[in-house]
């Protein structure tokens, strides 16, 4: 059967309100107030921004997740336009779409994520037909949405596409999630919440009694891990000047999903995908920090 689609994704979009500042608040003491030193308007999510990596690399890139009624919604719609992702199945939810305020490190590019999502952006169980789903290599989820992305997952493995996900929330769904995927990408602090191990590799393998294909986890600065199979795989982050991280998770999960339909092996793709974060985090966003093929492939010759 002929797929379409490289990837469909399913899950948040923002409009993310980022405010860069000399260093993050604390409630008590002189960080409890901040002035600050510049602030953009600017796109982003999990899934935009990983589909937005997507489609800045060559792929062809549909997002069929919901959009809220809003300016928000129809800002984020004209963007992943502009980017190359077809929007002709997202759905369209009234009510305000995702939006966030961003806290970031002006020193570090470290960054505090505030979000506000209405439930009534959840996807309804007639709204994903098999038929999509079935018209993508892969199918790409978040955890924004534990229901949906357990339901789009389900449908997605059963016809036949990989699904790969964005899980940076600890539930009581979280593990069904894990489950549900084909590829889990993982935060760094969902491993120990799920298995009670601090140890990554170790906790990877407690999980991997569960879940018997390839768990990836991303450690921020210090790069990212696949397991696969018994092989534990590490490769360290590029060494760059962070001026802003919002995004490297979802620019990671992009690149990882090229790297993974160029049927790269996990050294190259973990290699690969770090390539990809490492230049977002040089640059300020998330949609806006997406970097094409050219400039990943000028960072892992760089280093
Ligand atoms: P998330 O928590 O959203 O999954 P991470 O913070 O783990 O994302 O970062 C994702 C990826 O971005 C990391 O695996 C790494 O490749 C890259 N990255 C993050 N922070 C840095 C940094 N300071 N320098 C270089 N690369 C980074």
């Amino acid at each position: 059967m002929t797929r379409p689609w490289d990837v469909i994704g399913i899950g948040a979009t923002s409009v993310d309100y980022v405010y860069r500042l000399p260093v993050l608040p604390e409630a008590d003491g002189p960080q409890a107030k901040i002035r600050i030193s510049s602030h953009r308007v600017s796109c982003g999510g999990q899934t935009a921004t990983a589909l937005a990596t997507c489609a800045a690399l060559g792929l062809r890139a549909k997002f069929a997740g919901v959009l809220g009624s809003d300016q928000n919604g129809m800002r984020i719609r004209a963007e992943l336009v502009r980017r190359g992702i077809d929007v002709t199945d997202a759905v369209v939810h009234e009510g305000l779409n995702q939006f966030a305020a961003i806290l970031v490190d002006e020193r570090t590019g470290e960054r505090i994520v505030l979000w506000s999502r209405d439930a009534g952006l959840a996807l309804r169980p007639d709204e994903l037909s098999p038929e999509l789903l079935a018209s993508a290599r892969i199918v790409h989820v978040d955890d924004v949405d534990q229901d949906g992305a357990i339901r789009a997952a389900a449908r997605s493995r059963a016809s036949g596409a990989i699904v790969t996900s964005d899980i940076d929330r600890v539930t009581d769904r979280t593990e069904e999630l894990v489950g549900a995927v084909t590829i889990p990408i993982l935060a760094e602090h969902v491993t120990p919440a799920l298995t009670g191990e601090k140890d990554i590799e170790r906790g990877l393998r407690k999980l991997r009694a569960r879940h018997s294909t390839m768990l990836c986890v991303t450690l921020g600065k210090n790069g990212a891990v696949i397991l696969d199979g018994d092989v534990f795989h590490h490769e360290p982050a590029f060494p760059v000047e962070a001026v802003d991280t919002t995004g490297a998770g979802d620019v990671f999960r992009g690149a990882f999903i090229h790297g993974l339909l160029h049927g790269e092996r996990p050294d190259a793709l973990l290699r690969f995908a770090n390539a990809a974060a490492a230049v977002s985090c040089t640059r300020a966003g998330a949609i806006d920090a997406v970097p094409n093929l050219e400039a990943v492939n000028e960072m892992m010759l760089a280093v």
